[in-house]
């Protein structure tokens, strides 16, 4: 009995936190994603994996599927799809416009 006590205070006390931080910090795509960076590495494009430490997330994807984890790290717009180069990588893809990322399509649910 006082142990579940015990662990419910710390669960509680590891939500605060959570929330906490989501006020105060952006979230990067490096937090979000810890892997990208060296399938990025490995698929010889270091200028992506180089952005993911200060690239922060801007938005959800807008499309309906659901459980879709795809999100957008510039303000959408449209034209990015007709200029932007899509780089495939694991469970990602990864649009660029001009060597920078504006969106990441993340595949797995
Ligand atoms: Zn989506």
């Amino acid at each position: 009995m006082a142990q579940d006590l015990r662990r419910s205070v710390l669960v509680l006390d590891y939500f605060a936190e959570r929330s906490n931080l989501e006020d105060t910090l952006v979230t990067t795509v490096a937090q979000r994603l810890p892997d990208l960076e060296r399938l990025l590495l490995e698929a010889g494009r270091p200028d992506l994996a180089e952005q993911l430490t200060t690239l922060e997330i801007r938005g959800p994807c807008e499309c309906s599927v659901e459980g879709c984890e795809s999100f957008y790290t510039q303000a959408p717009m449209k034209r990015w799809f007709r200029r932007g180069r899509q780089v495939p990588v694991g469970d990602y893809v990864v649009d660029t416009i001009d060597g920078e990322i504006v969106f990441v399509e993340v595949l797995r649910h």
